[in-house]
Formats: C-alpha cells, sequence, structure tokens
C-alpha cells in the first residue's frame, strides 16, 4: 500500500483558503434563508420551560439571558395534564427503577419489552381492534403506517383531506401512489374524487377526527358511508382526541358510536396521555404487515420501558376516569364565552381548541411577545406553513387545571395586548 503524498505547504495554504470561502457560500446561504423567515416574522423561538409537577400550567421560564420566572402556559397540547398525575409518574419511576433506562435496542433485535405487548393489547381494547402497534411518535405512526399499506396495495389510491397534519402528507407522498385532495371536511367533493376512480382500484380515505388548528371535526360516519360505497379502507388520525373524547377515551370515532366501522386508527401518547409515543390499532394482518414492511418502525431504537409504564397507567386512568373529560369540556367552553364576551376573536370551534385570530404573522408574534414579556403567560404564535397566511393566530388549550382566575388574568392581559397593537376585535 502506498501512502497519499502530503501536500506542499502552498497548496495546504490554497486548499485552506478555498475550503474556507466555499464554507463562507454555505453559511451566507443558511444565514438568508433564516433571513427569509426572519423577515416573514415566521422565524421560531423555542421558550425554555420547566414544568413542574403540581404546579401545572404554571411553569418556570428562563428568558435570554437566563433570568427565571414563574409564567402560564396557555398552548400545551398536554390537555388533560397528565403528564403530572400521579399515576403516571409512579409507573414512569417504577419501571425505570426495575427495568432501567433504554429498551436496548430495535423491536426485532433486544427492544421488545414486556411493556410494549401490554400497550399494544391495551390500545387495542381502547379502539375496539385486533391488535395495534408503537411508534416512537405519532408523526412516525402516520408516516410508516400510511406510506407502508399503501405501497402494499397494488395500484392503490389516496384520498386525503387538504387540512391532514404534516406527518399524513409525509405518509402519503413516502407511498409513491397517485392521490387526490379532497377539500377539508367536504363529503360531496370526496364523493365526486372517489366516484372517479374504477371501482376495483383499492383506495384509503385519509383524514383527521379533530383538526388541530381551527377545531373542528370530521364527519367520520358520513366518510365511512362513502368508504364502504366505494370499497375504500378509511385511515383516522385520532391525535387530538384520543384521552378526551368517547366514554373509555378511545376519540371522537368511539363518541360517535362509528369506531368499529374505521379501518384503521391512529393516536398519540404524547397529548392527552401525557407522554410520548404513536401507535396505530386496526386488523391483525393491517397491523402485521406495518410491523413487517416498514422502515421507520423497523429500524429505530424502541421506546424505553418507563416512557410505555406511563403512558399504560395513562391510558388505563382515562379508559376509567370521566372527570378529566368532563373538566376539560367544561373549561373550553368557559373560555371561549369569556373570550367572546369581551369582543375578543375566538373561532367557535367545536372542540377544546380555542383559536383566537390575528390575521397577521408578525402582529401574532409580537401580541405573543407581549404577553410574555409583559404579562408572564405563553402562548406560542401560530403563523404559516401551520396555517394558511392570513389566519395566523394564538391557538389556546385550556386543561381541567386553568383556573377562574387564570382565564381572568389571560383575558385581561389579552385586551391589553390588543389595544396596544390595535388588533381587531368583533361585537361582543
Ligand atoms: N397527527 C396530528 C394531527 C398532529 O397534530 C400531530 C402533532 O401535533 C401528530 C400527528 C404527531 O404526533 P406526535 O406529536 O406524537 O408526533
Amino acid at each position: 500500500m502506498t501512502l497519499a503524498k502530503l501536500p506542499t505547504a502552498a497548496a495546504a495554504k490554497e486548499a485552506a483558503r478555498s475550503r474556507s470561502s466555499t464554507m463562507e457560500f454555505y453559511e451566507n446561504f443558511f444565514q438568508n434563508r433564516l433571513g427569509d423567515l426572519h423577515k416573514e416574522g415566521r422565524y421560531r423561538v423555542f421558550a425554555d420551560l420547566e414544568r413542574q409537577v403540581g404546579h401545572f400550567p404554571k411553569a418556570v421560564y428562563r428568558d435570554a439571558d437566563g433570568q427565571a420566572r414563574e409564567i402560564t402556559i396557555w398552548c400545551s397540547n398536554d390537555y388533560l395534564g397528565m403528564g403530572q398525575h400521579p399515576d403516571v409518574i409512579a409507573a414512569m419511576c417504577d419501571a425505570a427503577q426495575t427495568c432501567g433506562a433504554g429498551a436496548g435496542g430495535t423491536r426485532n433485535i433486544s427492544g421488545t419489552t414486556h411493556y410494549h405487548v401490554l400497550l399494544e393489547e391495551e390500545l387495542a381494547d381502547l379502539h375496539g381492534k385486533e391488535a395495534g402497534l408503537l411508534f416512537t411518535s405519532g408523526y412516525i405512526s402516520n408516516e410508516a403506517a400510511l406510506s407502508t399499506i399503501a405501497k402494499l396495495l397494488p395500484d392503490c389510491v389516496i384520498f386525503s383531506d387538504a387540512l391532514n397534519h404534516a406527518s399524513m402528507i409525509q405518509g402519503i407522498r413516502g407511498a409513491g401512489c397517485e392521490k387526490y385532495i379532497f377539500r377539508h371536511n367536504d363529503l360531496a367533493h370526496l364523493e365526486q374524487l372517489l366516484s372517479a376512480v374504477e371501482r376495483c382500484r383499492p383506495k384509503i380515505i385519509a383524514f383527521e377526527s379533530v383538526y388541530s388548528m381551527d377545531g373542528d371535526i370530521a364527519p367520520i360516519k358520513e366518510i365511512c358511508d362513502l368508504a364502504e360505497k366505494y370499497g375504500a379502507l378509511t385511515y383516522l388520525d385520532e391525535v387530538h382526541a384520543v384521552g378526551m373524547y368517547g366514554p373509555r377515551g378511545a376519540g371522537v370515532a368511539e363518541r360517535d358510536g362509528v369506531m368499529h366501522r374505521v379501518d384503521i386508527i391512529e393516536g398519540t401518547l404524547g397529548k392527552a396521555f401525557g407522554v410520548m409515543g404513536g401507535y396505530i390499532t386496526a386488523t391483525r394482518a393491517i397491523v402485521d404487515c406495518v410491523r413487517s414492511y416498514a422502515s421507520s418502525f423497523i429500524f429505530t431504537t424502541a421506546l424505553p420501558p418507563a416512557l410505555l409504564a406511563g403512558a399504560l397507567a395513562s391510558v388505563r386512568h382515562l379508559k376509567k376516569s370521566q372527570v378529566e373529560r368532563a373538566r376539560h369540556q367544561e373549561r373550553a367552553a368557559t373560555l371561549k364565552k369569556l373570550l367572546a364576551d369581551n369582543g375578543l376573536p375566538v373561532m367557535q370551534s367545536v372542540s377544546h381548541i380555542v383559536p383566537l385570530m390575528v390575521g397577521d404573522a408578525r402582529l401574532c408574534k409580537k401580541a405573543s411577545d407581549e404577553l410574555l414579556e409583559r404579562h408572564n403567560i405563553y402562548v406560542q404564535p401560530i403563523n404559516y406553513p401551520t396555517v394558511p397566511r392570513g389566519t395566523e393566530r394564538l391557538r389556546l388549550t385550556p386543561t381541567p387545571f386553568h383556573t377562574d382566575a387564570d382565564m381572568q388574568h389571560l383575558v385581561a392581559a389579552l385586551l391589553d395586548v390588543w389595544a396596544g397593537l390595535n388588533l381587531r376585535k368583533v361585537a361582543a
């Protein structure tokens, strides 16, 4: 073997100079892309938060200088506060003490723990399906399941709601099959698209139950009717509904008595269940196919036992307890009324999600900044591409733990910020 010759000093200097101008090009490029986001008011700033058990929705916030102060969180997806439930925390601590920290491998190679088995059974039972399958997040469950199922079905066509989440869109793209986007919740448009495709081709209708930005709800029964008429599978994302709707917290399909008619139900363990992870439930064959063919399920380390134990405790608790669900709905209704009574432009959603419209990216960010800086209220601005331009908003998520006093404080702060920024109000 011969060694490559070392460059001469001059050649090394020239290489370093050209490398540094190359890097300057890349660095400028990325700085400019960030500049674009700043210009449009879309640059995302993360809030440094420390939630404290027993005090949610209060948390400690650290500003850019590292100064800590107490704030109230108004935009958490820990919708029911299960992230601090004593049963959940105890189960997590216990599992970590007894089984250790990580799963130690992929599901296939030593990473399947007894908690995986128990939780998958529990989730299948929750949704009345034959089987369940866990993923590292709700995002991955959508991406993996949709791409795999649609890729396996020969000549499959997907019909996707226009407001479907990025993870479903990614799964549909990954499938590489023919797809049609139907106007949001528009049954006539969906039927028009379905009827234009040969009856014999496999089809999937992919949609959500609660749409998380407007808080509106899909006509699940009618979509199932169309699926039956045109021979399609139904794929329902219940991420913003599991834990919160239905007598056992299985979601809107359970609440509406149509859960048995939905073929594949997808959910998350990271929102109302308060922990982390995602899942699908379906027939044994569908679940086994995703388990056996989905790359982003197979080639990744399994969820750790402590996390699964916490999720298991949370799912079991919310299957039986109605207290959190009832209080959650009451809190959301109370907040919507309070905002409307004060002339604040609240979108009258039919769910627990309370969007407050601003309609401008920069003003939305400014309103959020002022709420945090001057009123110790944290609500993240929601801007494009999460919502269409011109519909920028503050998305409020009241939980069972937000008190009347928290709500009075929020409304007073919003009125102050709205006046200061001259934001649109509506007749009270
Ligand atoms: N599906 C929808 C509709 C979502 O809004 C989200 C996340 O916000 C996900 C899936 C992804 O879930 P997870 O946060 O568990 O990855």
